[in-house]
């Protein structure tokens, strides 16, 4: 298949791990930020064949991971209101809030539906006039401009009854807190490829410029995150910290122009709290003032909703990087894909999940 058997060549992926090999002369610690490299890797068992002094430190990039436990009690809070019709992607069914999911709200009599595009819960709306229609918009900046493109359709075709439940994050300020932080080993960034497909490559220079980190564009296929690692190895071993751009098939510099213009139109930015991690100042988008009237928080009067996170799970500081998830007490153990005690093995993107899905049979027989 094109662009995918390709970019998994095991001959071009052998000589890529020479190279890393043979460029390798000391420890290096590097962050892949997107929960879809972290599968990748795990899956194809990339870090197994990198020098054993490479290490990969999953990052927070899977959105699932680090909707914060408010943002899932608000939707449950919203979901379970009589009249209303909730529309989500699937994957935050089985999400856990502090005490239940949507799927438990589904069994209750509660409207909630699957869709696989925001699109099509403005259908649902129009189609429903006499019910409230809300959408849980999660996720970075690879899926804000189809939400962004629905909120201003909602407004352009005068649709009152949909609105968006809104919980953006930005990866920018994610880098800059990681590596602001007192317990921050990562040395260097695989930035993530569909991320900056969107939002091009100009936020990344300044970032690499202050911290000192080398940026590398990466993409998801075993190939793009040798060449990734390739690269990021070679400017850690020349003092170099520069931004490289290595998935160009998706991603220019500019970024996607005419979707950052919907962007800035239909967000503003705003602090965010991140699942796991805490407050992170200017780090996601809610709503402008000119679209506020189709904010579900706002619509639906919840956000006094505030939840704290359960003590016993760790998933903070594996989206963090500070711990593998093998490492905590729970895993594969009292948590599973089948009883998530956090995000991080809900989503298929998670990096629990990752290594439940890949490695358990090694990791939990040696636990
Ligand atoms: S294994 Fe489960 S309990 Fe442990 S950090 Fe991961 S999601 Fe949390």
């Amino acid at each position: 298949m094109k662009y995918l058997d390709e970019f998994s060549d095991p001959d071009v992926a052998k000589k890529l791990i020479d190279r890393i090999h043979a460029a390798t002369t000391q420890k290096w610690a590097l962050m892949e930020v997107c929960g879809g490299q972290t599968h990748s890797i795990i899956r194809h068992g990339i870090d197994q064949l990198l020098p054993d002094s490479v290490e990969m430190i999953h990052g927070p990039g899977c959105p699932v991971c680090v909707t914060p436990l408010e943002a899932i009690d608000r939707a449950l809070a919203i979901a379970a209101r009589p009249g209303v019709i909730f529309c989500s992607f699937g994957d935050m069914l089985r999400v856990p809030g502090s005490s239940r999911d949507l799927f438990s709200v589904r069994s209750a009599g509660g409207d909630v539906r699957v869709v696989y595009s925001p699109l099509d819960a403005l259908k649902i709306a129009r189609d429903n006039p006499d019910r409230e229609v809300v959408f849980f918009g999660i996720g970075f900046e690879t899926t804000a401009p189809a939400n962004a493109m629905t909120v201003y359709q909602a407004q352009r075709l005068g649709v009152r009854n949909f609105s968006l439940l809104v919980s953006h994050v930005l990866v920018p300020p994610a880098i800059a807190a990681i590596m602001e932080s007192s317990t921050c080993r990562v040395q260097a960034f695989l930035a993530a490829g569909h991320v900056c497909s969107v939002m091009g490559t100009a936020e990344y220079p300044p970032l690499a410029r202050k911290y000192k980190v080398p940026i590398v564009v990466t993409g998801f296929e075993p190939l793009d995150i040798l060449e990734g690692v390739r690269r990021t190895v070679v400017q850690l071993e020349e003092g170099r910290y520069e931004v490289e751009n290595a998935y160009p098939r998706a991603v220019r510099e500019e970024g996607n122009v005419p979707a950052m213009e919907m962007l800035a139109d239909v967000f503003e930015v705003t602090d965010r709290t991140w699942r796991g991690i805490g407050a992170i100042p200017r780090s996601g988008w809610r709503l402008s003032e000119k679209y506020r009237a189709f904010d579900a928080e706002q619509r639906f009067e919840v956000t006094d909703i505030r939840t704290a996170e359960s003590s016993l799970c760790r998933s903070g500081e594996v989206l963090q990087g500070l711990i593998k998830p093998h490492l905590c007490e729970a895993f594969g153990k009292e948590c599973t894909p089948r009883n998530p005690l956090g995000a991080t093995m809900v989503s298929s993107e998670g990096a629990c999940a990752a290594y439940y899905t890949h490695r358990r049979l090694e990791l939990v027989d040696a636990k």
